[in-house]
């Protein structure tokens, strides 16, 4: 275990590790700048000693930067706060030293910095944005004008909409203003001792709800996990000293668990011939208490996580080939933020490795310029009024390679994150203040985001517990207006349904221009887009009646209107619906359901639908009863001679020697033939198999899948256009 756990920092609050500390250079001393700081700026082509901290972090991420601005923000800003002090009794100029040492650490940009060191003299001294305009240019004169304007606005009316409104707007156009903004707060919590209690508490709850989630949105990690330990420490003095306890026990016992396990992967990869670093990153306090409220009993192995950091994206993949294969994963934690990255830039793999003992080691794993991105966030991403240089480009383009067409918009243009667009759509779209206020706060109250896939390979990120309608607005914004109903997983869903983790959800929409939302659509609406959106339009249509007629969200997804011919049924598998004879009329065109997707010997019924079509359920399927009720004539349906049960199955693996030798034996050793397979060429060492077999019933599918996915590699086993497994 690393310092920060062995000897966890005490007063005034946590030191949780910070980018200084983990390249393993002492955390600056504050006093000493300010003490070098009253000695005054130095003379004119030397920089001033106070800076050479701030110099040298800028240095190490930008090696050719011209340090003159920053030589001359500091001058006027020294010359400019002397004689102030800080309520720690510290020269007033220690602070935006501070913070200009704190985003220069995350690797921001020299005109970031420059507007960081004079973020507070507009506010509190002579300096004028015009005198700023002119030594510093229209850019720094920008950011610090936005940054004055935030001071005002959590220190004063937090709470009042219409300034929250003016916050955003400011931070919209330029997201460095946010990024200054961060850098001060956290150096104010750090220095929060010195105020009174109760002012305390103040800073820290609004720190908590709104400064904390636009860290995490802005996906500046090492920010926030730094902030949520200060809050930590104030708004829960005792879980925190709890907290802290915990981990001194820890680290007095003998065994380190973690250790051991992060020698075993050292082993593995230096065996295959990866070169890796492989890490041990302490879970900052509030991560460890999330923990330890979770899971009761803290194991040795929770008090971390491993990291593992290598040069490719290939590599990442060739890393967690070797960790599923040669330790014992628990597959339930893998997840790809490579392929689809999450909302706020943040990419990596994610897994577990269990050992025999029961200890769980999990385990990030990731290229080091995505462990920059990951700590840094937006304030990694530099300038954005730049060109992009040569070199810029090719990491960009290796960044989104695998993220597809959708994600890309998220990612490309620095100062408008695809969040932060949104929140600024919605403050344009919003009815008035109060409503936009409370919106934004439930969203930024949302812990949790998770990805969905579109058909075309792109994905969505929306907060947990969305439905089916929020996917809607956010894919197609007001044109959601005509949407008709889903599919999830490949099966017709209603627009309530609530989506998960890695859910595939196709949006099906009518082509009636007319088409109007339901009003229960917002009761399903959670995400402020869709909220706004839909009640906006309910504002301009008033209700015509009590009566109104049957909802979209209830009407069965076989009568809703024409659907676009691209959106059509997929070929059902199972044997096709070739294998349903309908009673007394062997020519009938035979459509299996979506909704219960049945297969031999599934008790089935058929209905009539437009254009002849016979739509095929299982009798116990709901949408039976319910096309009953509305007085629909069942018709009779079976199954022809089919005495056999084929399926077409996808497997999901990581590219390994005698991989499909040993999916094939699986698939023999379960008594079922394989009629055909096919495997794609491995892209970043995964593999995907599509075998159609012959099963000699419908029963044996399950453990079919089961055995399949006991293959070692292999990470998932599904249904063709099924992803969500097997018919229920
Ligand atoms: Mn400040």
């Amino acid at each position: 275990m690393s310092a920060e756990a062995t000897n966890p920092a005490v007063s005034p609050a946590p030191a949780p590790p910070t980018a200084n500390r983990r390249k393993g250079r002492p955390r600056i001393d504050l006093r000493r700048l300010g003490r070098a700081a009253l000695l005054g700026p130095a003379t004119r082509d030397r920089l001033p000693d106070a800076i050479g901290h701030v110099a040298e972090a800028h240095r190490a991420h930008h090696p050719d930067a011209d340090l003159e601005p920053l030589r001359r923000a500091y001058v006027l800003a020294e010359s400019s706060h002397r004689g102030q002090m800080r309520k720690s009794g510290e020269p007033y100029i220690t602070h935006p030293l501070a913070v200009t040492l704190i985003l220069a650490e995350l690797g921001a940009e020299t005109t970031t910095l420059t507007a960081s060191l004079l973020h507070d003299t507009v506010e509190d001294t002579d300096v004028t944005l015009d005198q700023v305009r002119e030594e510093f240019g229209e850019e720094v004169r920008y950011l610090v004008d936005g940054v004055t304007k935030l001071e005002k606005v959590d220190y004063g009316a937090a709470a009042e909409p219409e300034t929250f409104r003016k916050m955003l707007v400011a931070t919209g156009n330029d997201v460095r203003v946010m990024s200054i903004k961060l850098a001060d707060r956290l150096h104010n919590m750090r220095t929060l001792g010195v105020m009174r209690p109760e002012k305390q508490e103040r800073i820290a709850k609004v720190t908590r709800d709104v400064l904390i989630p636009l860290a995490e949105r802005l996906g500046v990690q090492a920010l926030k996990t730094e902030l949520e330990d200060l809050v930590f420490a104030i708004l829960h003095p005792e879980e925190y000293v709890h907290t802290r306890e915990l981990i001194v026990d820890n680290a007095a016992q003998d065994n380190d668990p973690l250790a051991e396990i992060s020698e075993e992967v050292r082993g593995v990869l230096r065996e295959a011939g990866i070169q890796a670093e492989v890490l041990i990153r302490p879970r900052h306090f509030v991560s460890l208490h999330r923990v330890s409220r979770k899971r009761g009993q803290l194991r040795g192995s929770d008090f971390g996580r491993l990291l593992v950091l290598v040069g490719e994206d290939a590599d990442c993949y060739a890393v967690l080939g070797e960790l599923h294969t040669c330790l014992t994963p628990v597959v339930s934690e893998f997840k790809d933020f490579i392929a689809v990255p999450k909302f706020n830039l943040y990419q990596s793999l994610h897994t577990a490795v269990a050992r025999g003992d029961g200890q769980v080691a999990e385990v990030l794993i990731r290229t080091h310029q995505m462990h920059k991105v990951a700590e840094a966030g937006v304030v990694a991403l530099g300038n954005p009024y730049a060109p992009p240089s040569e070199e810029r480009s090719d990491e960009d383009a290796e960044r989104t390679g695998g993220a597809g067409a959708a994600g890309e918009g998220e990612r490309i243009d620095p100062t408008r994150p695809g969040w932060l667009s949104r929140l600024l759509d919605w403050q344009e779209a919003a009815p008035d203040a109060d409503m936009f206020w409370s919106t934004l706060r439930e969203d930024l109250a949302q812990d949790r985001e998770i990805t969905v896939f579109r058909p075309d390979g792109g994905t969505l990120g929306l907060p947990e517990g969305s439905s089916c309608v929020d996917a809607a607005y956010a894919q197609y914004g007001e044109d959601a207006h005509a949407c008709i109903g889903a599919r999830v997983n490949g099966r017709l869903a209603t627009l309530s349904t609530v989506l998960k983790d890695g859910d595939t959800v196709q949006l099906l929409m009518g082509q009636d221009p007319a088409s109007e939302p339901s009003r229960e659509w917002l009761e399903h609406a959670h995400t402020p887009g869709a909220r706004i959106a839909i009640q906006r339009w309910l504002a301009t249509h008033p209700s015509p009646a009590a009566d109104e007629p049957e909802t979209r969200d209830d009407r069965h997804p076989d009568e809703a209107p024409a659907l676009r011919p691209a959106l059509d049924e997929p070929t059902a598998t199972s044997g096709g619906a070739n294998a349903v004879v309908v009673v007394g009329r062997p020519e009938a065109n035979v459509r299996l359901a979506g909704c219960c997707t049945p297969v031999p010997p599934d008790e089935v019924t058929g209905f009539a639908v437009r254009g002849g079509v016979v739509t095929v359920h299982r009798v116990e399927c709901a949408a039976v009863q319910r096309m009953k009720n509305l007085g629909r004539a069942e018709i009779g349906v079976g199954w022809g001679d089919t005495t056999e049960f084929r399926v077409t199955l996808v497997a999901e693996s990581f590219q390994r020697p005698h991989l499909l030798a040993d999916l094939t034996e699986a698939i023999a050793l379960e008594g079922v033939a394989i009629v055909s397979a096919t495997v794609e060429p491995p892209t970043q060492q995964r593999v995907r198999h599509t075998y159609t077999l012959q099963l000699p019933d419908a029963a044996h599918l399950q453990s079919l899948m089961r055995a399949m996915r006991n293959v070692p590699g292999v990470y998932d086993v599904g249904r063709a256009q099924h992803q969500a497994t097997a018919a229920h």
